[in-house]
């Protein structure tokens, strides 16, 4: 019997106003499950859940809370292989993973957990004699987290982990492609005892849904992932009513690589950002700038290596890549290869639907030799897709890598000390990455970007407390 992932307001599970279905990526005659969709008047009913509990969760103690998040924490934990196996079924990337994501969101929640005990506070001497100034933090109230659906697991989890810890409640609203997993994780939040209406998942589309939150005055705080477009317009209307917003966008990541580099260890950067969980993170490396002086050498290796990689059903043993998320961006990343055909880009490989024993929606990684000004070198494509570009040297590479609206994550190979700082100091982004691929991050320090990229503070590990709560100064005179 099909499942239906329901919605959790007000501690119950509810059904919704209509139904979707959630489709298996690497095989669309596998459902994973149906879920409930909200309209407004169901979102109007967690929100005000959620307000009614804001008062008693913002006074529970931080024992209280650490109970809770180490619970949800372990369990995640101790479940990883089955909740990575409906992740990668439902998302497609491959079962390792699914399994790491399962694991990583886990993780998130044990150091939440550490951080609702660690509530720093400063005291510190005034001017006035006698008097003492204290700088405490209090939780900002109902926060309104939209998350996107390529990490249905770990953007959750760094969202509502710091939120509970800090003592907010929480209306939780995930992307309509993955609603399975936020069900699964809404199952173990419900069994942490939990207050009712602390914690709230309601499902449906962005447009209903979404923008009924980011319009909606009890819900004091924004945490969106997601697209730029969808970002922007978010931020005026929630900026509008002065509600606070941090937004995670998109990124069109550079790894530079340098003549010195190691060419092996450089190519595995490029092939693991450029092309693992099927391009589809915000860090993934699509613009690949190299120095003339290994340009050749570097471009046939890759080339070797992208050609080789192993695209199928992302629970079988022995995938690299999984499957594009659904039809619709199986469709934009193809017209992206049309575009860069048609704009004069030099297609190496790549870029065609494949068939595999499932009917799924394959599609082979593409490589690309570009030019800096061409779309696919410039546009976020969230796909199997990476751009080749041609750097005369070291200094044209970091103008090269800087050359772009966004500023999440940039990396370079190299073998020297000297550069590797200067592009540290010089890379107009919010992360940077030395012989390392752009993608892959810790859960325990922060997270996001500059320019287009990002917006509000930074997401995770003790910065979060940034976004999540307030800061309060108080005088007293003893
Ligand atoms: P999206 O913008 O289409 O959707 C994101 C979320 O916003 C979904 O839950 C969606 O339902 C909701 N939404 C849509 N319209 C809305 C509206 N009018 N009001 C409120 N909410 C609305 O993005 P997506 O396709 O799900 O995800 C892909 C994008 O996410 C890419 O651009 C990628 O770079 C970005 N991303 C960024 C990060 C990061 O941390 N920087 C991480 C992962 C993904």
């Amino acid at each position: 019997m099909t499942q239906l992932f329901k919605h959790y307001i007000n501690g119950r599970w509810e059904t919704g106003v209509t139904i979707g279905v959630s489709e298996n990526p690497s095989d669309l005659s596998d459902v994973v499950g149906e879920f409930a969709r909200a309209d407004a008047s169901q979102t109007e009913e967690a929100v005000r859940a959620a307000a009614a509990a804001r008062d008693a969760w913002a006074h529970s103690t931080p024992m209280r809370r650490f109970e809770v998040l180490d619970f949800i924490g372990t369990e995640l934990l101790a479940r990883k292989e089955e909740l990575g196996r409906l992740l990668s079924r439902e998302e497609g990337k491959t079962l390792p993973e699914g399994m790491a994501e399962a694991g990583r969101a886990g993780q998130i929640f044990k150091f939440f957990a550490g951080e609702a005990l660690r509530a720093h506070g400063e005291r510190l001497a005034s001017v006035r004699p006698g008097v003492e100034v204290e700088i405490t933090r209090e939780p900002v109230g109902v926060v309104g987290l939209i998350t996107p659906w390529n990490f249905p697991l770990a953007i959750p989890a760094w969202k509502i982990a710091p939120a509970l810890a800090h003592g907010n409640t929480v209306v939780f609203k995930p992307a309509e492609l993955v609603p399975g997993c936020a069900w699964a994780l809404a199952d173990i939040i419900s069994r942490s005892g939990l207050p009712a209406g602390v914690f709230n998942l309601v499902m449906g589309s962005g447009r209903k849904v979404g923008q009924a939150m980011v319009e909606h005055p009890l819900i004091d705080a924004i945490s969106f992932t997601g697209s730029v477009p969808t970002g922007d317009a978010l931020l005026k209307t929630a900026s509008a009513r002065r509600a606070k917003v941090q937004l995670e966008m998109g990124g069109k990541n550079p790894l530079v690589v340098l003549a010195d580099a190691d060419l092996e260890q450089a190519v595995e950067c490029a092939v693991q950002g450029s092309f693992y969980s099927t391009g589809q993170r915000c860090t993934a490396s699509s613009r690949l700038i190299v120095e003339a002086g290994i340009f050749d050498r570097f471009r046939q290796r890759l080339l070797e290596r992208t050609r080789a990689l192993n695209v199928d059903h992302a629970l079988k043993r022995g995938t690299e890549i999984g499957p594009v998320v659904s039809g619709a961006q199986l469709e934009q990343d193809l017209s992206y290869i049309e575009i860069g055909r048609g704009e004069g880009a030099e297609l190496l490989c790549g870029g065609e639907r494949l068939e595999r024993e499932t009917r799924g929606h394959y599609m082979s990684p593409a490589l690309f030799v570009a030019e800096p000004h061409h779309r696919v070198a410039r546009e976020e494509i969230f796909g199997p897709v990476a751009c080749l570009l041609r750097a005369d040297d070291a200094a044209h590479a970091l103008a090269l890598a800087n050359d772009t609206p966004f500023g999440l994550c940039a990396g370079i190979c190299t073998t020297s000390l000297k550069q590797a700082s200067h592009f540290k100091r010089h890379a107009q982004v919010g992360m940077v990455m030395v012989n390392l691929p752009t993608a892959g991050v810790d859960p325990h320090v922060a997270f996001g970007g500059r320019k287009g990229s990002s917006y509000g503070p930074r997401e995770q590990g003790s910065h979060a407390a940034e976004f999540y709560s307030t800061v309060k100064t108080a005088y007293t005179m003893p």
